[in-house]
């Protein structure tokens, strides 16, 4: 059944007021409140998911990003667990990626460019030599179209863009979207789906900043890891990947067994000082190629909270938040320090259209790209 509430343009209506107040017993499991203007006046909207357990997830249309997620802890107390900011303007000058959706390709392309069907792309080097995150302007940046399509007691938001041929140097026109499905069980499930007109290249993620003590709470470095992976690969000194997969066993990328990520994260190893900590892909172990299977559990035992991450995906970017440095000002003004979020990034590898043994990137008209990405919270 559809709950989204429209935004009442009656003279009555508070511009910023959620929907929820104005229909307080209706109980609408989506919300609808202003979310601010773009610097050339687009207005941004802010939508809020909710369950029966008490978890809320904020999402906006400017990049598809997740705003807040709130979940109770052990005791049931209720936290922000990922970083990001109050108005749309700090989403569009950040530089941070917070909760956003990125594409068109997601991580790097070495010296921002690529050869497919013989013909070569070049893409911006937003990231000294590389391309990163789909250019100047990519998905993270660009206002997406919202639909609600929830279903039963389930509340869902599809995200539509339509990025253009030639859009950051890509080829193709790209009809792509993203659902964002809250369900009972506590779990954001996360579908991306995208078709094309000429052959391209195509990595879409979620860039959430998690700190499951709170986003205004300190460090992540007691927070225990898990990724399911044996492998992982090995970037040079710009953190493009070497092409190697390396076994993590014996080295500080070890993540088989639950570890807190501060044991290793000094240590003196090379791949840890290109990425300035954790800044890698790791290979997932897939039971199916293509096929749902765990990527990721992260826990904080202070709070009690667990996110547990499945993917469709072969592969997680697992950064520590090393480029934080308190310059982002964030939710009520927190300063976002060093480390104090984590991001676990579902994705195929990164340069993947110059590493033609990893598993291809590459969409062709005709095809349907899907990707599914599931956070699932609880408490332990
Ligand atoms: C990258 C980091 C980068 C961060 C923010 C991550 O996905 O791996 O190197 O600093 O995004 O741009």
């Amino acid at each position: 059944m559809l709950r989204l509430t429209a935004v009442l343009t009656c003279a009555l209506c508070f511009a910023s007021a959620p929907l929820s107040l104005l229909h307080a017993n209706s109980k609408p499991n989506i919300t609808k409140s202003t979310f601010g203007k773009t610097t050339d006046g687009q207005q941004a909207d802010l939508y809020v998911l909710s369950n029966k357990k008490g978890m809320q997830v904020a999402i906006t249309n400017f990049g598809a990003t997740i705003v807040s997620v709130k979940v109770p802890d052990r005791n049931g107390k209720v936290a922000d667990v990922v970083l990001g900011y109050d108005d749309v303007k700090d989403y569009e000058s950040g530089k941070a990626y917070f909760g956003a959706t990125v594409g068109r390709y997601a991580n790097r392309i070495a010296h921002g460019e690529f050869t497919l069907n013989g013909a070569t792309y070049t893409l911006a080097k937003n990231d000294g030599e590389n391309h990163l995150h789909g250019g100047v302007r990519g998905f993270s940046k660009k206002m997406w179209t919202a639909k609600d399509v929830s279903t039963g007691n389930r509340p869902a938001l599809k995200f539509t863009y339509v990025s253009e041929d030639g859009e950051e140097g890509y080829p193709g026109k790209l009809e792509a979207s993203v659902t964002f499905t809250l369900t009972d069980k506590s779990e954001l499930i996360i579908q991306y789906a995208a078709a094309t007109d000429k052959a391209t290249v195509i990595n879409l993620t979620n860039h959430s900043y998690f700190n499951l003590a709170g986003q205004d709470s300190g460090d992540i470095l007691s927070h225990h890891l898990t990724l399911y992976a044996d492998k992982f690969t090995p970037v040079d000194a710009t953190l493009i990947p070497t092409g190697e997969l390396r076994n993590v066993k014996g080295t500080p990328f070890d993540f088989t067994r639950a570890e807190a990520i501060g044991t290793r994260i000094n240590q003196s190893d090379q791949q840890l000082k290109f990425g300035k900590g954790y800044d890698h892909n790791w290979v997932l172990k897939k039971n199916k190629v293509g096929g749902l299977s765990p990527a990721a559990e992260l826990y904080d035992a202070q709070s009690g909270r667990v996110v547990d991450v499945q993917t469709t995906e072969p592969g997680v970017q697992f950064y520590s938040g090393n480029f934080l440095d308190g310059t982002a000002r964030g939710k009520a003004g927190k300063a976002y320090n060093y480390r104090t979020g984590l991001c676990l990034e579902t994705q195929h590898f990164p340069d993947s259209p110059n590493h033609p043994h990893f598993p291809t990137t590459t969409l062709k008209p005709g095809e349907r790209f899907r990707s599914t990405t599931i956070y699932a919270f609880s408490t332990k």
